[in-house]
């Protein structure tokens, strides 16, 4: 036996999504599924599997580490390293056959190098800042930058990329269309001194939405394809239909009859109104669930929303079961997923801590066994 907290990830729902997606989208454009950060905490070898088997066309990581454990996993598909490699790591990155995303020359030299001492060519991708003002090349730079890498014979320069500073906020529809036409301009200033770059890519999740013209060859979709859509699309776009992957269970380890007046959890913060049946949870900002819904989230038990009350622990979540009478150590705790006509959704957890809901699913701990179905 083990501690009954555990994230269920859907494989079925994330494949459905894929396809969902993909018809939405239509044939022509290329699919590259992020998994970065353990696929946004779904995990990232799982997600992998199901999608290369539905056919997906790339996978996107941010380290050379995280492409590492792909291939180690047995995945073939091309693997874009977004964040680039660090000097050292250049043999590692042509080693597992992983194609890096380039923004200064000292990378494109190093690369260059330890292709020419292996004996090949390494494909690799440049990042072009039209203004997220992160990693890239500037666009004031890019002649400069395109005639310095004319020098380097056994590297090969198969992409070039771009990354929307907010396309989901249609105010900023203006930023957004500037950014498109710097990167157009970035391609040509590429293709003018002789580079042909088969992908061209900028949009993520938001872009692939609000910006369709932003698909070019291939689109990065990280958020959508885990069904995290309130907090990544604008609400006014329209989309295909999209399932949650995960949710997140735990189960009741005590109930006890607390009298009015008397309080629950560090810090007193709350105190019974009435006589409350008060369930203790095993799962705390521990696991990754925000102290911040401490007297402010609620969980689902019994097809019944019930409260959370007093501060969340590092350990334990209590919750006010007084109107579920049938309540009782063992029964099933939902704090993310639905049941019947309720729905608590990761979205909803991201906005009472103040965030998105990539940082909750991002969060859920590694003491949180993953169960795939
Ligand atoms: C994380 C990331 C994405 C995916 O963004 P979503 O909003 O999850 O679709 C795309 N491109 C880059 C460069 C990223 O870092």
């Amino acid at each position: 036996m083990h501690r009954p907290t555990t994230a269920i990830i859907d494989l079925e729902s994330l494949a459905f999504n894929l396809r969902s997606l993909r018809q939405f989208i239509g044939a022509g454009t290329k699919f590259l599924a992020v998994v970065k950060a353990n696929a946004y905490g779904h995990g990232a070898v799982e997600c992998a599997r199901r999608l290369s088997h539905e056919g997906i066309d790339w996978f996107g990581v941010s380290l050379p580490e995280e492409g590492v454990e792909l291939r180690n996993a047995g995945i073939s598909e091309p693997i874009l390293v977004l964040g680039g490699f660090w000097p050292g790591q250049e043999e590692l990155v042509i080693d597992y056959r992983l194609v890096p995303v380039v923004f200064n020359i000292e990378h494109a030299s190093l690369l260059d190098r330890a292709s020419a001492r292996k004996g090949l060519v390494s494909n690799y991708h440049i990042k072009v800042d039209t203004g997220l003002g992160r990693i890239g090349v500037r666009c004031d730079q890019i002649n400069e930058f395109a005639a310095a890498l004319r020098q380097f014979p056994n590297i090969h320069l198969d992409g070039i990329m771009s990354h929307f500073a907010a396309a989901d906020d249609p105010e900023e529809i203006e930023f957004a269309i500037a950014q498109m036409e710097r990167f157009d301009r970035a391609v040509a200033q590429f293709r003018e001194v002789g580079f042909d770059p088969a992908i061209l890519d900028m949009a993520n999740s938001a872009g692939t939405f609000a910006y369709p013209s932003s698909r070019h060859t291939m689109v990065r979709l990280g958020g959508l394809l885990y069904g995290l859509t309130d907090d990544v699309l604008p609400s006014d776009v329209a989309r295909p239909k999209l399932k949650p992957v995960l949710s997140l269970k735990s189960r009741i380890t005590q109930v006890k009859v607390v009298q009015m007046g008397e309080t629950v959890g560090y810090g007193r913060t709350f105190k019974a109104k009435r006589t409350s049946r008060i369930a203790s949870v095993p799962i705390g900002y521990g696991d990754g669930y925000p102290r911040s819904l401490s007297n402010n989230g609620r969980v689902i038990v019994k097809n019944e929303y019930s409260d959370i009350v007093g501060r969340i622990s590092m350990d334990w979540t209590l919750i006010d079961v007084t109107d579920v009478p049938d309540a009782q150590p063992g029964t099933e705790v939902l704090l993310i997923g639905s049941s019947g006509d309720h729905l608590i959704k990761a979205e909803e957890l991201g906005k009472l801590d103040e965030t998105i809901s990539y940082e909750i699913t991002c969060g859920i701990g590694s003491r949180v066994r993953r169960i795939y179905i």
